[in-house]
């Protein structure tokens, strides 16, 4: 028998907004004191009355639209009952039966080994607003404090349709949706902070050895519930894959739907008292809140759709040659898109005034244009990053500018620059910001372009080492590579290894 996970996930994003989903307090951050910000409304003081956040209802259709959803034209409020201490009013309010968005779907792609499709489309269900509840603070000790800054803050909640196919698939899933709503600028998404929370349902079903479904489609599931980071989601779900199939193979699959938290101390996941599925929320439609009429906003927000990150990604591939896992690591960070952005266009304004490439044909251009998105790509990525790492700054706090760093690449493009001395070159200008011309010629880290100096430098580096000289022409040719390094440092890096080689090789061969 073989088997196959069904997974489905229904994750809460906050919104970003200034103020809560139903009345005037700031949304909720870090920095101040426990129930700072509240207000009858948000404490469920009876004879308050909501009003809809419109940021929030914009923020939540950009949503919607950016999942491929129709975007309800008649959309509601309903009161969700249910006791519990973080709920001041005994109800949350949240939508039931008209949510503001409906049947989407998001495109996933999913890298390497380990799943048998590279691609997945994932359908959404539905996605909702709804408010925060407060956040419970247990003391350790007998009692437990409430803090209600939190209570009331904006949620939009995205139910997906049982669609995952592995773990993996479910991660990659909240990634993009994370990278998503950063881009719509409505939500950080940071899971760590509790911007973005998880729960999984997960399910098992029997398939035969072409992958084709036998017995039941759907079986019972498992909802495991407050998933907080993308590692946790991916644990748990690899840890009900193994449980649940272990049942399957003793022949005794769950028969009903359960509830589990995750133990991330134990790397477990835990039943929960079944008490509380039994809830029943009797939903009922809010009075206090007319219904919402979206068509004028959503056919408003359609036109105002940012390019999403998959658009991204697929433009910087093609227009600017990048390899598709670098677009994805720059697309990844919007600023440091941006900042790409800005370089790419600086650099292809740079090669179409070249005199040596007027009038050439359109592949020349194109090869041309790939040559530097590689160079970019292997300088951005993994030298700059490196440099940036080691000082624990980033593309939005460095010096160095766009037009900088185009620059720069030039320099390397057209050989003034060789690659020691460009690494000395962009440290440097991570210092002050300087532009790149300036530092290499102050510090006279240019090209060594006077070959008669480079023929002298050969010249002696050949009479300082005649052990490796002898050594050298006796066989051993890998000290070539020595006495070119040789040469490099007498030069302080200036020479360009090419040129050194073929002089070096020229006077060995004379001598
Ligand atoms: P409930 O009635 O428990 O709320 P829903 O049908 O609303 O269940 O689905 C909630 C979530 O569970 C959705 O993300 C859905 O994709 C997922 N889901 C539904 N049925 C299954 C199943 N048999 N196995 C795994 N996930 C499922
Ligand atoms: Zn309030
Ligand atoms: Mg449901």
């Amino acid at each position: 028998m073989m088997y196959e996970p069904v997974i489905g996930l229904e994750i809460h994003v906050q919104l970003k907004t200034k103020t809560k989903m139903f009345c005037g307090c700031p949304t909720h951050d870090s920095a101040v004191a426990p129930n700072e910000h509240v207000c009858p409304i948000c404490l469920g003081h009876p004879g308050v009355l909501p009003v809809v956040n419109e940021t929030a209802v914009r923020y939540g259709v950009l949503m919607g639209l950016a999942l491929n959803c129709t975007i309800a034209e008649h959309s509601k409020f309903d009161r969700k009952n249910y006791f519990y201490p973080d709920l001041p009013k005994a109800y949350q309010i949240s939508q039931y039966d008209l949510p503001i968005a409906v049947k989407g779907y998001l495109e996933i792609e999913i890298p390497g080994s380990g799943s048998d499709r590279s691609t997945a489309r994932i359908g959404i269900t539905r996605a909702h607003l709804e408010e925060d509840a407060a956040k419970n603070l247990h003391s350790g000790g007998a009692a437990t404090y409430v803090d209600f800054n939190r209570g009331g803050t904006p949620l939009i909640e995205i139910v997906t349709e049982p669609d995952f196919r592995s773990s993996q698939e479910a991660k990659i899933f909240l990634q993009e949706l994370r990278l998503i709503a950063r881009y719509l600028g409505i939500s950080d998404a940071d899971m760590e902070k509790g911007h973005l929370r998880c729960d999984a349902n997960i399910s098992m079903r029997v398939i035969d050895e072409q992958g084709g479904i036998v017995g039941a489609r759907f079986n019972p599931k498992t909802e495991v519930k407050n998933l907080n980071s993308f590692k946790h989601v991916q644990n748990a779900l690899e840890y009900e894959i193994k449980r649940q199939t272990k049942l399957w193979e003793a022949g005794t699959p769950p028969m009903e739907s359960t509830t589990r938290g995750w133990n991330d101390t134990q790397n477990i996941t835990e039943e929960q008292r079944s008490k509380e599925e039994a809830a029943d929320y009797r939903y009922f439609p809010e009075p206090d809140i007319p219904p919402l009429a979206l068509k004028e906003l959503a056919d408003e927000l359609v036109g105002k759709l940012p390019e999403l990150p998959a658009a991204r990604r697929t433009r910087f591939i093609s227009e600017y040659g990048l390899k598709a896992s670098d677009a994805r690591q720059i697309c990844d960070d919007p600023a440091l898109a941006d900042f790409v952005e800005h370089v790419f266009s600086e650099l292809h304004a740079w090669l179409l005034a070249l005199p040596e490439l007027q009038e050439t044909e359109e592949t020349v251009l194109n090869r041309e244009k790939e040559k530097l998105g590689r160079l970019v790509a292997g300088w951005l990525l993994s030298k700059l990053g490196g440099l940036m790492v080691e000082r624990g700054i980033d593309v939005r706090t460095m010096k160095i500018s766009a037009e900088n760093f185009a620059e720069f690449i030039t320099l390397i493009a057209t050989k003034k620059l060789n690659n020691t001395a460009g690494l000395e070159v962009l440290d440097a200008m991570l210092d002050d910001g300087n532009d790149p011309t300036h530092i290499m010629e102050d510090r006279g880290l240019g090209r060594m372009d006077d070959e008669g100096a480079l023929a002298e430098l050969v010249k002696q580096t050949i009479e300082s080492y005649p052990a490796e000289v002898a050594r050298y022409k006796a066989g051993e040719e890998q000290l070539l590579q020595y006495l070119i390094g040789m040469v490099m440092k007498a030069s302080e890096g200036t020479a360009d290894p090419g040129i050194t080689k073929n002089m070096l090789l020229v006077e060995l061969n004379n001598e």
